[in-house]
């Protein structure tokens, strides 16, 4: 018996030794410690033994059992490491190779455009007003002192709707829309920036569907040493420090006096050359000290109170700031344009 028993615990611990994964062990559980297996056998014919042998052999099959058993849970945590550890090696992650790159927009160059004077104006106090893009007659012309016999209307061809409704040709109807609110107190600062629309035949500069950002500033002794110090201050954050401007004398309906705003050349330093067409200035908004008579029309008494504004086009100072030839690169969504401005 003593021989069986030894014979049974050699086969087993060879049948775990060569046990490839956790349901071979599983069969060699069942085969040798199963209640039908060969141990209990031994252990059911121990009534024939006599009494001293009886609990020596009992103690063996007991130690036999206990081995065995041991033998299998020690292979089964082995095989089970080492599957963790295969499955580890399959899905290791090389870090030697190169990354994939992410696909990131960017803002479009209007927009830089728009929030970088807008930075420029908020850092002179001035804040944002909008207004709508569909606009009446009287605000888009008539508050701005073009009635409706006007001939400078000619210029600002729009699409109208109906006689009395139309897409805006400039942002001033905000300023007209924004004085109103007043109540005929200020001071008023602002600036409104957003997209105007004119009856336009599109080509590398001029387009139907544009975008302006207007001015205005009401208070008490506005002067046009205040309007020219607010621009200087303006293009020099925008274009540079070294940059300076100089006024030429103009004519709007809702200033009086206008000027048109140069800014020096950037390119040669006021030199002359090809992108100033040798004038060593780029002309670059329009201005003026709000005509008396549009301070009126909005409530305010033009005794007390006197203002400046200003519009510029955006797509203009993009152009300058980034050397775009074709205004039309702005509208047509083309990838490879867009993508240079993805630091700006
Ligand atoms: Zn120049």
């Amino acid at each position: 018996m003593r021989e069986r028993l030894q014979e049974l615990k050699e086969q087993a611990l060879a049948q775990v030794t060569e046990a490839q994964d956790v349901k071979a062990l599983q069969e060699v559980r069942v085969a040798y410690l199963g209640k039908k297996g060969p141990i209990t056998e031994v252990l059911r014919g121990m009534g024939k033994l006599s009494a001293e042998e009886r609990p020596l052999i009992g103690q063996m099959a007991n130690e036999v059992r206990d081995e065995i058993k041991s033998a299998i849970e020690t292979k089964e945590v082995a095989l089970e490491t080492a599957a963790v550890e295969a499955k580890l090696a399959k899905e290791s992650i090389d870090v030697t190779l190169p990354g994939r790159p992410q696909k990131t927009g960017a803002r479009h160059p209007l927009t830089a455009v728009v929030e970088e004077v807008e930075d420029a104006f908020l850092g002179l106090g001035f804040s944002v007003a909008e207004g709508p893009e569909v606009e009446t007659d009287y605000y888009n012309f008539e508050a701005l002192n073009l009635p409706k016999d006007h001939p400078a209307r000619d210029m600002q061809d729009s699409f109208y709707f109906t006689d009395e409704l139309l897409l805006r040709t400039h942002t001033s109807p905000v300023q007209a829309r924004t004085m109103e609110k007043f109540e005929g107190r200020g001071p008023v600062k602002i600036i409104c920036p957003g997209k105007v629309f004119r009856r336009d035949d599109d080509d590398a500069t001029h387009s139907h569907q544009f975008m302006q950002i207007e001015g205005l500033f009401v208070d008490k002794n506005v002067r046009m040493s205040d309007l020219k110090g607010v621009l200087e201050a303006f293009a020099q954050s925008f274009f540079g420090p070294d940059r300076s401007i100089r006024l030429r004398p103009s004519f709007f309906p809702f200033t009086e006096p206008s000027v048109e705003v140069d800014v020096s050349c950037g390119m040669c330093g006021g030199e002359g050359c090809r992108v100033c067409k040798n004038t060593g200035w780029i002309e670059v908004l329009g201005a003026g000290l709000i005509h008396p008579k549009v301070l009126e029309m909005s409530g305010f008494d033009s005794k007390e109170y006197s203002g400046f504004a200003f519009g510029m086009g955006v797509e203009r100072l993009a152009m300058l700031k980034y050397d775009i030839d074709d205004i039309r690169h702005f509208y047509t969504n083309d990838v490879r344009f867009l993508a240079q401005f993805k630091r700006v």
